[in-house]
């Protein structure tokens, strides 16, 4: 009977009339279509499991700069530094020396090679947030470290989530927070790459924060490697909507 014959194909049902020689049509088609779901099907995990197994690589970096008056903060100065016990601030401000806004758009730049986190306008206190991610040799104990560069109220943003970038090259320029702020820059280093926009996920310490300026001072130049490292990747929370690399 064709219509029991056809029922297992519920795409092909339609097309069974009862008559003779229509009868096996649709269940070759059947058989067709169920091979070729099936190997995509394969395709969709073997891509995804290897798209889950790609952390990208990266050089590491060989020296760190300041992040604006490239390289050494020329023109600029520090207004805020710091502070882990309240008023609590978890980076630096940075203002040009001329005063008031006079450092509106200045640029802002990578202060190393590495890959860019987090770029997105999350509004209210922040506005416009580059986070970049950068990986280095550990000058006391020879390992390989990540830290991330979180740069606040920017007028701009010039990178994109996922952007290779290299050290000097502009990410974005010095804002107001769309007139919240006079302009400054807000400069965060952190050891643990996991913070994001999360700040009240960590404790505020020395583990998970760097004081910036001394970092560095400290790493101003490295050696040059060659061999690239693999770069921890997906170590946010989602934000206000916005999702990191
Ligand atoms: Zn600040």
């Amino acid at each position: 009977m064709a219509a029991g014959f056809l029922r297992p194909c519920r795409f092909f049902y339609a097309c069974g009339d009862g008559s003779g020689w229509m009868e096996w049509r649709p269940m070759i088609a059947c058989r067709w279509v169920g091979q070729k779901i099936g190997v995509f099907l394969l395709g969709v995990v073997l891509a995804s499991a290897f798209t889950y197994a790609a952390e990208p690589t990266i050089n590491l970096v060989d020296g760190f700069d300041f992040p604006v008056g490239k390289p050494n903060a020329e023109g600029f100065y520090k207004s805020r530094g710091l502070r882990l016990r309240e008023p609590k601030h978890l980076g630096e401000d940075w203002n040009g020396r001329a005063g008031g806004n006079s450092d509106l758009g200045a640029p802002v730049f990578a202060i190393g090679d590495g890959i860019v986190t987090f770029a997105h306008n999350v509004r209210a206190a922040w506005g416009n947030v580059v986070i970049t991610r950068h990986a280095y040799r550990d000058t006391a104990n020879g390992k390989i470290k990540y830290c991330d560069a979180l740069n606040g109220h920017l007028n701009a943003i010039l990178v994109k989530v996922g952007q290779r970038i290299k050290r000097g090259q502009p990410i974005g320029s010095i804002g107001t927070n769309f007139g919240m702020y006079p302009a400054h820059l807000h400069f965060e280093l952190r050891h643990n790459i996991t913070i994001g926009m999360a700040r009240n996920s960590v404790s505020v310490d020395l583990n998970n924060w760097a004081d910036p300026s001394e970092f560095i001072n400290k790493h101003r130049r490295m050696n040059r490697e060659w061999r690239a490292v693999s770069l921890p990747v997906g170590t946010y929370q989602v934000y206000a909507g916005f999702k990191g690399l």
